[in-house]
């Protein structure tokens, strides 16, 4: 076998998503309301369709994907693996290199395997319209793309200085036809309070998410429900399409298996989507080291306590058993801005709690040199995100070169960069500087959720 990339055919597709909460020894634990109790489904029901809501709070092992979702995941699905053979070369190391190219999308990212299935399920269930919020443009994208396939209305709230600064995903979700407005918006309650204190705000995600909340449930008719693009349990499902295409595809390149496998983890769905499969294997006895990685400006998984926490910065979301830097937490301005986020998904966090996964977390200056290195022997350019999984990469194929190991190491190349240029430009002019978190401001964010209920430890102790 000397392939550069392996193909898998459409037949070959997974028909069903992989659900990690029927394998964890200790399933998470229920979000809570205000009132300290458990969620109920209901009450979850003015912002999501009861579908979603549903698979949100499956235990089932196997949820099968319909048949008109398999059949638009079909313009990019399966996505090809790769084997970097320039990278291993270039590095001198008896490791194996693979990765999953999911840049192939057209928004470009892993986003749409998502996206995708909510629009489909919210269309299913009589939904007309669906908002969110996005930050640099990424998940905003893809749920423009994934309502135009479906025929729904797409509404996005852009934080202003993205709004401003980076027009092209604006573009994007308006060649969709989405519609795409800077938030703080005098659209909403929410918006116009915070305009009122402060008309020039650059705003923030946390402000996006209000609005995107306050305008779906808003609605009288309703008809509109609103989208999340990563940390909810059923998020991180319809991703394992990427994990289950991988080891077929591994097997097709004469594989047994991975030895490492890796991912870099914002909210955590596009690493939990290449490893949750494995995951399952790890939990029946396989030997398989599994790193989700992180900025060390935002170190959510290698520093934050595993809490109860608000998924937003307003505190209107109900309170999730993760790891978390406080929902009050604003991360250095890094450029892997899908990266900057408080907290980590729940079925992450409870596998990190077991010991099933080994969080790492690295400067922005290390995985912009990965991404340069990678970019010139391997070709692509990746998104700054998917730099900090490269970064990685690198360190354990030269520890395998040390210890003189043919290991096998799989990542998630979870989108391009042709869209971040300026993170690069910056970098290649010397501009750019590691911001690690100060154990000041650690504490600092923490603080704000000292008088939240705190989460039972549930580990086995096996790992
Ligand atoms: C959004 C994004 C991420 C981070 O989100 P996750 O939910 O953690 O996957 C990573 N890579 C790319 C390219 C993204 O667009």
């Amino acid at each position: 076998m000397n392939a550069t990339k392996i193909f898998l055919a459409e037949k070959d597709m997974p028909r069903q998503w992989y659900n990690l909460a029927a394998d964890l020894p200790n399933p998470p634990l229920p979000p809570l309301g205000p009132d300290g109790n458990p969620v109920s489904p209901e009450m979850l029901a003015p912002v999501f369709p009861m579908n979603l809501i549903e698979q949100e709070v499956s235990t089932q092992r196997w949820i099968d994907i319909p048949d008109e979702v398999n059949g638009i995941l079909k313009l990019w699905r399966p996505s090809p693996l790769y084997r970097a053979r320039r990278l291993e070369k270039a590095l001198g190391t008896p490791a194996r290199i693979y990765y999953k190219n999911e840049g192939v999308s057209p928004a470009g990212s892993h986003k749409p395997n998502t996206a995708v299935p909510q629009a489909w399920y919210n269309k299913q269930f009589g939904i007309e319209k669906l908002t969110t919020e996005t930050g640099a443009g990424q998940w905003g994208s893809a749920l423009a793309f994934a309502c135009a396939l479906v025929g729904l209305e797409c509404k996005v709230f852009m934080v202003r200085i993205s709004f401003d600064q980076k027009p092209f995903r604006r573009l994007m979700m308006e060649t969709w036809g989405g519609t795409c407005i800077p938030s703080p918006s005098d659209q909403t309650q929410a918006g116009r309070a915070v305009l009122a204190e402060m008309p020039d705000t650059p705003g923030s995600l946390g402000i996006a998410i209000s609005e995107a909340v306050e305008a779906a449930v808003a609605d009288q008719s309703g008809k509109t429900r609103y989208t999340l693009g990563s940390v909810l349990n059923h998020v991180m499902l319809h991703q394992t399409v990427i994990g289950q295409e991988a080891k077929k595809q591994l097997k097709l390149a004469g594989e047994k298996g991975a030895d490492v496998i890796i991912g870099c983890a914002g909210g955590g769905s596009n690493f939990a989507g290449l490893a949750f499969p494995f995951v399952a294997d790890k939990i029946a006895g396989a030997d398989i080291e599994i790193y989700p990685v992180e900025p060390t400006s935002c170190p959510t998984m290698t520093r934050a306590p595993f809490a109860y926490d608000h998924g937003d910065t307003a505190g209107m979301t109900p309170l999730l058993p993760m790891h978390s830097l406080g929902h009050a937490f604003v991360p250095a301005p890094i450029h892997a801005g899908g990266l900057r986020y408080h907290g980590m998904a729940p079925l992450v966090s409870q596998a990190i709690v077991e010991g099933l996964l080994t969080p790492k977390a690295y400067n922005q200056t290390t995985c912009y040199a990965a991404a340069i290195q990678w970019a010139r022997t391997e070709g692509f350019i990746s998104a700054p995100e998917t730099s900090h999984a490269i970064a990685a990469v690198i360190e354990e194929a030269n520890k395998a070169k040390e210890e003189g190991k043919e290991k096998v190491i799989l990542f998630n190349w979870s989108g391009h960069g042709l869209m971040d240029l300026l993170g690069y430009q910056k970098y290649l002019a010397g501009d750019l500087v590691d911001i690690p978190l100060s154990d000041e401001d650690l504490a600092r964010g923490i603080a704000v959720m000292k008088d939240l209920p705190k989460p039972e430890i549930r580990k086995t102790g096996k790992w």
